[in-house]
């Protein structure tokens, strides 16, 4: 487990820059589709997997962070920034699929009033 982490952890950092204004780690690899609803992906090889699979690079940040090989299924993990790009673990969160649509109003409003029990958007 931890030379998976290791491994994968060092791979991702190396395509990953901070953005000054927002401090998001935003992906530089490749990508699913256009536009801002986009998600990094990256080939990975989970431990006793004889295959990669392409993963989205937020959920492989959280799986990393949290050494969870099988997040929650159905669950999303939420970008609290609302950067689909972005995988700094502070602005993930693991969730039920609802509570990640409830923060789409907040982005367009730019205002949260919070998401109880789990955490606040970063606006
Ligand atoms: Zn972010
Ligand atoms: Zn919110």
């Amino acid at each position: 487990m931890e030379a998976f982490v290791q491994k994968y952890t060092t791979k991702l950092d190396s395509r990953c820059e901070v953005d000054a204004n927002t401090g998001c780690f935003l992906w530089k690899g490749g990508s699913t589709g256009r536009g801002p609803k986009r998600y990094g992906v990256m080939r990975v090889r989970f431990p006793g997997s004889l295959v990669s699979r392409p993963v989205y690079v937020h959920r492989l940040r959280y799986i990393l962070s949290t050494r969870t090989l099988r997040l929650r299924q159905s669950w999303d993990v939420s970008h609290l920034c609302h950067t689909s790009l972005c995988t700094d673990i502070g602005h993930l969160h693991l969730e039920p699929h609802h509570v990640n649509n409830a923060r789409q109003s907040c982005r367009r409003f730019n205002r949260c009033d919070g998401h109880i029990p789990h955490p606040k958007c970063v606006l």
